[in-house]
């Protein structure tokens, strides 16, 4: 990776961290899931609305360390109008980029997880909200419909 590309990763988890994207509850979604990460602190609440078996809406809740919260907002991004399907398989994609550290740039945003890798204690952190998100899709769990006083 040259200095110039990890400079580049390293603004974008910042700037995700910073500024979580989709980063609210949705009221009327048909799923959710939490994850938490008790060595860390990190615990998010997955929200993902799927229509015909396409996430049509998907976003998050939730406190932790940057690179969880910058993983959960660059997930939401890149899991939006995908197939279950897909969404699976990128999901694959990119938790063997954070577990061996490969990132060849193919994925995008994404890739700027790649740096994880050199933090052990940090992969853990990042694949947190995709395992949430694929709980989630996969779940029974109805969200309350309930208005949240939050
Ligand atoms: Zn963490």
């Amino acid at each position: 990776m040259t200095e110039d590309l990890a400079d580049l990763y390293q603004e974008l988890i910042l700037d995700h961290s910073k500024s979580p994207r989709n980063f609210r509850a949705i009221p009327q979604c048909q799923r959710v899931a939490q994850g938490d990460n008790p060595i860390c602190g990190d615990n998010y609440t997955v929200y993902v609305v799927l229509d015909g078996g396409v996430i049509r809406d998907m976003a998050f809740q939730g406190s932790g360390c940057a690179i969880s919260k910058a993983s959960a907002s660059l997930m939401t991004e890149a899991l939006k109008g995908k197939s279950i399907a897909s969404a699976e398989a990128l999901f694959g994609r990119v938790r063997e980029m954070i577990t061996q550290g490969h990132g060849d740039g193919s994925l995008e945003k994404l890739s700027a997880l790649a740096g994880v890798h050199q933090f052990p204690a940090r992969v853990k952190c990042a694949i947190l909200p995709w395992h949430a998100a694929m709980a989630a899709m996969h779940g029974k769990e109805e969200c309350v419909t309930t208005e949240s006083e939050e």
